[in-house]
């Protein structure tokens, strides 16, 4: 795994910084203050939890404290590394040294009393407030990312018999959820990607229903959305099972939400708006009568983070690009019956799709 050596690590980190590089130049910044810690680890390797990274067109410098300066000189390679008392005065000290006038600051990550100590502290050069700047380049996926991203999903493949055997009458929802969790981290995982859902019969109407004390009962969807989390990275993947013969309207609506997730992935091509692909899913949705019951987008990026850019829905103003990975997950949701979701990964290639999730069935099965 490329990202358990930083060696082979540091060339990926340079490439993903080259490329934000060029859009502080386009951006017309003297440089760019990064204090979202997912985003130092993109852009650094590090794994820790307190630093600050700066970057120029040209340069970059890694700033943090005591505790992480032997952690900083193993797994960042590249930056010139400081370490730091007071982050914010070390920071100006810098910024003062190389005489940088017009730069940027990550609006989302700083709270409003931390922009007015920033304004403070760096009086001597004009800060702008940038939104996102990182994480348009986190939408193009490298190869060490892709490669983790696919061990989660294979952890997936390995523990998907024991969540079929789970499934099944009798057992509590949380207790599936428990068991799975352990598997995957036996499997190689650092944790959970996020809180299993595991909704069974009623409760697979609630587009969220996170694994309750709830029985599983006989003839009931049960919605398994789950995901592994290691190297910073996630996976996320959704099946819906039901335990023995369901109403026929529920069985109906499971091929109406298969023939969405097919129709969305199969669009999908670079250059194709995103906004497409949500039509895509929404349209057969719609036409079979579900369209209210489909209240959330189609999908949503993944990576460092379980959500992250691109949006997949109809306010989506992005176009596929090859390394873009992102979920396709359709649902309609019966309160008081039950629902479906069929969440699938795919990672946009120059020739068209890669589903990472493939090997994960998708047609309808009982589990007994
Ligand atoms: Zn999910
Ligand atoms: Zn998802």
């Amino acid at each position: 795994m490329i990202l358990d050596d930083p060696a082979r690590g540091a060339s990926f980190t340079e490439a993903r910084r080259a490329r934000l590089q060029d859009k502080i130049a386009s951006e017309k910044l003297d440089a760019l203050i990064v204090t979202e810690m997912v985003n130092i680890r993109y852009l650094t390797g590090f794994t820790g939890t307190a630093a600050i990274f700066l970057l120029t067109p040209r340069d970059s410098w890694f700033l943090t404290d005591f505790r992480y300066a032997q952690q900083a000189q193993e797994q960042v390679i590249g930056p010139e590394i400081s370490q730091y008392k007071e982050a914010l005065d070390t920071l100006a000290e810098v910024l003062l040294k190389l005489g940088l006038k017009n730069v940027g600051f990550e609006a989302e990550s700083v709270s409003a009393a931390k922009a007015d100590q920033m304004g403070k502290k760096l009086k001597n050069c004009t800060l702008k407030p940038t939104v996102k700047l990182v994480e348009s380049v986190r939408v193009v996926k490298d190869e060490a990312e892709l490669e983790a991203i696919r061990a989660l999903v294979g952890m997936l493949e390995a523990a998907l018999p024991e969540a079929m055997s789970l499934i099944s009458p009798g057992t509590v929802e949380r207790d599936v959820a428990i068991e799975l969790e352990y598997r995957l981290r036996k499997l190689g995982a650092q944790g959970p990607a996020f809180d299993f859902i595991v909704a069974s019969g009623f409760r697979s109407a609630l587009p969220h229903g996170v694994a309750s004390g709830k029985i599983i009962e006989d003839n009931e969807l049960v919605i398994l959305d789950w995901g592994a989390m290691g190297w910073g990275y996630h996976s996320d993947n959704t099946r819906t099972f039901a335990t023995g013969a369901v109403e026929k309207e529920l069985e109906n609506i499971y091929h109406v939400v298969l023939e969405a997730n097919q129709a969305a992935i199969g669009c999908l091509e670079p250059g194709v708006p995103l906004e497409q692909v949500d039509r895509a899913a929404r349209e057969i949705v719609t036409k079979a009568g579900y369209g209210e019951a489909f209240g959330h987008g189609t999908g949503h990026g993944v990576g460092l983070c379980v959500h992250e850019e691109p949006v997949v829905s109809w306010r989506s103003e992005s176009v596929a690009q090859p390394g873009m990975v992102f979920t396709i997950e359709p649902g309609i949701y019966l309160p008081g019956k039950g629902g479906v979701r069929i969440e699938d990964m795919v990672h946009v290639t120059a020739e068209g799709t890669e589903i990472i999730t493939d090997k994960l069935a998708r047609s309808f099965r009982v589990l007994s």
